[in-house]
């Protein structure tokens, strides 16, 4: 059993003021694995006294030792690798490939902003002035449950890259990955209250921090109804924010595509992170001609699909994160039946063999039309929906017709096709026949799938405010 009674504020672990406890659980046996000990309203003011009184300095360190910080925190969290794949695995259930991925992407993020701030320029000339690249303020940092680590470390990588202090409010539900990353942090030996880590419930550590007026900039990664909120509370003060939420990505099948190479990489794209991603491809474009063809690929791949112990490396896909996650999944797969949907993987309930655990079965709907609850709403689990179309145009048309924007895929044997479809669709990331990321390259959405990009460049200067100086040159 795990006790977390710890938050971390000024430099130092302390005793939340918070009283309430919640109990954290190992998603693939449902049973309780630890305790923490919640940060309130108050923690959270306190964590942003402090990045405030360590901003006037923090604000004016050269670049050579904010990355020389980067790379000490670097450094940090990759000696605690082993540690926090292993917090992945017990807390979030991601299968032994991604949480080994998670798990290394946590450091990456810090090297990478540490390389982009080696190249970037703080001040410039425009004209007759100088333009200086001045850090905000203090930053609040809000984070998900399904890549903790990563979220924390990448928005507090480009936050300090910047010259920004910060307030970090991870979820409730990852408070293991929480610790390590913040004891990690603390051995990279830091000024104390450039970061603060309290986790806590979002409706009020999240919520103080979202309205505080101390606060500057809100950089926020989670669902589009708190983005949302979190956008109204913010306009009070009128804080810079970055918002980064859900989607409901097409995945546009060309029909030229070798569908041989290509449905394994679909199913990928679909089932990544056991379907609680943010860019997973959920609305698979096929062309009708083909469409039998494209099932018959599909029902074999998915046959292949592994559900189960996280530990086994066969497995593909892991539990959903809570029972909350379970029955939310398992409504819209009933919500499909009664739609219409023609099932094709998969259905309600849990994969054959396994009593215990949050796990669901991998489910592919056919039939699909674009105006279907199923295709329309962020499901965030294992579960597909193939849509015909009639030609590209259609296809086009239907890819864009949603609400959110956050990343598509195109499949082709033709390239330049494949690159003109994509420079149609939507989206802030999309991907040409690969699944790879690219860490310098910006990462946000259009539409209601966000405000504002992460990574690279873009990422640090989500953090930065230009300031012109007239008359100094
Ligand atoms: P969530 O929105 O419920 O919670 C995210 C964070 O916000 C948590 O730390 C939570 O405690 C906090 N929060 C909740 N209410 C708040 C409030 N009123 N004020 C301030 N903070 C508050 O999301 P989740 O269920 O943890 O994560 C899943 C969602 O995140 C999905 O919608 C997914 O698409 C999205 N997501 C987006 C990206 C991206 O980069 N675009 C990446 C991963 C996840």
């Amino acid at each position: 059993m795990h006790t977390i009674d710890q938050i971390y504020i000024d430099g130092a672990f302390v005793t939340p003021h918070g009283e309430e406890w919640f109990d954290l659980f190992n998603p693939a046996t449902e049973r309780v694995i630890g305790r923490v000990r919640l940060a309130d309203a108050k923690d959270a003011r306190d964590a942003i006294a402090a990045a405030k009184r360590a901003f006037p300095a923090f604000s004016r360190t050269s670049k050579r030792a904010r990355i020389d910080m980067l790379k000490r925190m670097h450094a940090a969290v990759v000696a605690k690798e082993d540690e926090l794949y292993e917090a992945i695995v017990e807390e979030y259930g991601a299968p032994v490939s991604r949480g080994r991925w998670m798990a290394q992407h946590a450091s990456n993020v810090l090297s990478e902003a540490a390389k982009v701030l080696e190249q970037y320029e703080l001040t410039r000339h425009a004209g007759t002035a100088e333009v200086v690249m001045q850090p905000l303020g203090v930053a609040g940092l809000i984070t998900p449950w399904n890549s903790n680590a990563g979220f924390i470390c990448g928005k507090l990588a480009a936050a300090l890259a910047a010259g920004c202090t910060t307030g970090i409010t991870p979820s409730e539900m990852s408070a293991l990955q929480t610790q390590i990353v913040t004891r990690a942090l603390h051995e990279a030996d830091l000024p104390p209250g450039v970061f603060n880590i309290v986790t806590g419930r979002g409706e009020s550590g999240g919520a103080q921090i979202s309205s505080h007026p101390d606060v500057a900039k809100i950089s926020f990664t989670g669902s589009t109804a708190v983005g949302k909120t979190i956008l109204r509370t913010g306009a009070d003060t009128l804080k810079r924010v970055t918002l980064e939420l859900g989607g409901k990505s097409p995945t546009v099948v060309l029909d030229d595509a070798d569908f041989e190479q290509v449905v394994p990489l679909v199913i990928n794209a679909g089932f990544m992170n056991s379907g609680q991603a943010c860019i997973a491809g959920t609305r698979i474009l096929v062309p009708r001609r083909r469409l039998a063809e494209f099932e018959a690929r599909v029902r074999d791949e998915v046959a292949r699909a592994r559900s189960g112990d996280p530990r086994d490396p066969a497995t593909t896909i892991g539990p959903m994160v809570s029972q909350k996650q379970w029955e939310r999944v398992q409504r819209y797969i009933g919500i499909g039946i009664d739609e219409g949907a023609r099932l094709i993987a998969g259905g309600e309930g849990r994969p054959a063999g396994l009593d215990a655990g949050w796990f669901v079965r991998p489910t592919v709907f056919s039939d699909v039309t674009n105006d279907m609850t199923i295709a329309r709403e962020e499901i965030f689990g294992p579960v597909l929906s193939i849509i015909a179309y009639d030609d590209t145009e259609q296809a086009i048309s239907i890819a864009n017709d949603t609400n959110y924007g956050l990343q598509a895929y195109v499949f082709s044997q033709d390239k330049a096709r494949a690159h003109q479809v994509a420079s149609r669709l939507e989206a802030g990331r999309v991907l040409v026949n690969t699944l790879a990321h690219e860490p310098a390259a910006p990462f946000g959405g259009f539409k209601q799938s966000g405000i504002g990009r992460e990574y690279g460049v873009y990422g640090i200067e989500a953090f930065l405010e230009p300031k012109a100086l007239l008359g100094v040159l």
